[in-house]
């Protein structure tokens, strides 16, 4: 793959993107320099993984927008550089560091696959999760939270996430950068990763309660104000969580593709 390829393929992408709405203009710009990155260090299969986990998110955001409203995640939250970076930093850095490292192709498949997979894992599951129609419980109470709580978790959820799995596995097997058994090594990784990132999402990450409709809510805005502070870290937010469990899901499937 040429650089001069690989700029058409993310020009063609980028306007795509823009033209649909599923990224905003800076969203766009660091989509580019991530998949420019894993595009000429990593390869095309490689990118085609996260184009998918790119690709799918979105169609089941707008699914889900439609069919139960977008009452609990800020869309613009999701089309924004910060939540491109948050998911797409640790796949990066899996692609880099093994290469720098001159470590072997497996181990780099396995973060780059663990890191993709926690991400699209935790998003599937917070999509999917949003379309059940009990109350979510927190992951480390278990009592019933309102949707959109932070380290909510239901069976739809977890349904959500063995499904992204079972998906990319599948597309990674399909296109050569894994084998069956890292393919299947993957659900257990990513569910592990999905479960760091609701126990960081109960436990550490900065909560607000919005002065305008009650939800306890992750971004210090909502229904268009500024909402109270509650508990967590201020600066552990949502973005900050989903690349702790994102760089601990590549460290995890890596870890166990080195010992297995
Ligand atoms: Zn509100």
């Amino acid at each position: 793959m040429t650089h001069l390829e690989a700029a058409i393929i993310l020009a063609i992408i980028a306007a795509f993107s823009l033209k649909l709405k599923f990224l905003d203009f800076k969203g766009v710009i660091a989509s580019i320099a991530i998949g420019y990155v894993i595009i000429v260090f990593g390869g095309l299969n490689y990118f085609a993984i996260l184009l998918a986990f790119f690709i799918i998110s979105s169609i089941v955001t707008r699914l889900r927008v439609k069919a139960v409203g977008e009452l609990y995640i800020d869309k613009d939250w999701i089309r924004g550089w910060r939540n491109v970076l948050a998911n797409g930093l640790a796949p990066t850095l899996a692609i880099l560091i093994p290469r720098i490292l001159s470590c072997d192709e497996r181990i780099m498949a396995a973060g780059y696959l663990g890191a993709v997979g926690t991400a699209f894992a935790d998003t599937l599951a917070t999509e999917i999760g949003l379309f059940y129609r009990g109350k979510p419980r927190l992951i480390t109470s278990l009592e019933k939270v309102e949707k959109g709580t932070p380290g909510a978790v239901s069976p739809y959820g977890y349904l959500g996430c063995i499904i992204a799995l079972i998906i990319l596995g599948a597309l990674a097997w399909i296109l050569g950068a894994a084998s069956p058994k890292l393919a299947l090594m993957l659900i257990p990784a990513g569910v592990i990763g999905t479960t760091i990132d609701s126990l960081l999402g109960a436990g550490i990450q900065g909560k607000y309660k919005c002065r305008e409709c009650g939800r306890i809510v992750e971004n210090p805005h909502h229904c268009g104000q500024q909402a109270q502070y509650l508990s967590g870290l201020t600066w552990i937010n949502t973005h900050m969580v989903n690349l702790i469990s994102t760089i601990l899901g590549a460290l995890i499937l890596a870890a166990l593709t080195a010992l297995l």
